[in-house]
């Protein structure tokens, strides 16, 4: 292949995409652009509607995931707009482990018979597949939030596509840069941007990718009505944070390996649960009190909820009365970030020698 026709590789688009056009004096970087309204009769007439800083952001994730890409204000604004594809009385397959707020909003929605869940095991293949029969969408979290459960995403798209349902795919643990659903066939893929994209803890956005036209047109109608937008700043920060999601991923992926190593030679340590590849690990201990102990004993780990920023966060997940009650109670969930390897471990080892086994 000449030079010309070779597809730029991932991490390189994820630099070079979304940037304002390479002439005399152009900011390298699209600015954060304030504005309610712009100059009628152009093709943005409305904050609402549309804004180029977010523009630049969805440039570069659409890229990266292959498909048009809508941001939102949160993940959840964008998981919203994906169910309001579902028809009304129409059934949603999803995981019985996934995102609490997730399964809190299908629930919600089936109380007011907006739509009816079907909870599965999204590592069962085959029953996911028998569920999709008359089904409108199946949700896929891979792997899922916290038991870390990996679905076959390309078994599954094709078993719901032989019964006509669409298949979502929340891909925020994975990233583009470790799973691109679209590849297998999935029809949507929606990311929790306030995570891993943006990586820093200090924004909330959300973000659906289809490279359906269709879809692309309604999922943004969606938002133009729904209007839950993102702030101009925040879509600046997201993709500052873009940016450099390969280096962040690849340092804390490394970590987490190494230090799932160290966990499953810990006595202290019931179970580790790592599907093999991203940055979240989920230890179980005996019970609450010795993963309350983890939790409290750590002094370089931040307890917090959320994920995926560039500092090493931990939380008993069965603390929040919204987890399912089929996730141990002992279950302690690791974001691992960017420190050294041996500082988070000699962190972790004191606070688990202190529990005791
Ligand atoms: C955090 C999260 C969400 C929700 O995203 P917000 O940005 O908090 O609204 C959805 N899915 C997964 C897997 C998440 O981790």
């Amino acid at each position: 292949m000449d030079a010309d026709s070779r597809p730029l590789h991932f991490t390189t688009r994820a630099v070079t995409a979304g940037r304002p056009a390479a002439v005399p004096d152009a900011p390298l970087n699209t600015p954060v652009v304030l504005a309610s309204t712009y100059g009628s009769f152009g093709e943005l007439e409305y904050g609402r509607y549309a804004n180029p800083t977010w523009t630049a952001f969805e440039d570069v994730l659409g890229d990266l995931e292959g498909g048009t890409c809508i941001s939102f204000a949160s993940g959840m604004a964008a998981i919203g707009a994906v169910l309001d594809l579902v028809p009304t009385g129409g059934t949603v397959v999803a995981p019985r482990h996934s995102y609490t707020g997730t399964v809190a909003r299908l629930q919600e929605l089936e109380a007011r018979g907006a739509l009816r869940t079907a909870w599965v095991d999204i590592t069962d293949t085959a029953a996911v597949v028998e569920a999709a029969r008359g089904a409108a969408l199946v949700w896929l979290e891979s792997p899922t939030n916290p038991a870390l459960e990996l679905a076959d995403i390309a078994a599954i798209v094709r078993g719901a596509h032989a019964v006509d349902a669409l298949v979502a795919v929340d891909n925020t643990f994975a990233t583009p840069l470790l799973q691109r659903p679209i590849e297998h066939g999935a029809d949507l893929v929606v990311h929790s941007v306030t995570k891993y994209l943006a990586g820093h803890s200090d924004l909330l956005m959300g973000a659906v990718v289809t490279a359906d036209a269709d879809l692309a047109a309604r999922v943004t109608g969606s938002r133009t009505l729904g209007g839950a937008t993102p702030s101009a700043f925040e879509a600046f920060l997201a993709l500052r944070g873009v940016r450099t999601l390969a280096v962040r991923l690849e340092r804390a992926q490394a970590t987490a390996q190494r230090l799932v190593r160290r966990l499953e030679a810990h006595g202290g340590v019931a179970e580790v649960r790592y599907p093999g590849f991203g940055a979240i690990v989920s230890v179980v201990l005996r019970d609450a009190a010795a993963a309350d102990a983890l939790v409290h004993g750590v002094q370089l780990w931040r307890a917090a909820t959320s994920l995926g920023g560039v500092e090493s966060t931990l939380e008993r997940r069965r603390r929040w009365s919204s987890e399912a009650p089929t996730i141990p109670e002992g279950l302690v969930r690791l974001s691992v970030g960017l420190e050294d390897t041996n500082d988070l471990w000699d962190d972790l080892a004191q606070a688990l020698d202190a529990v005791g086994a």
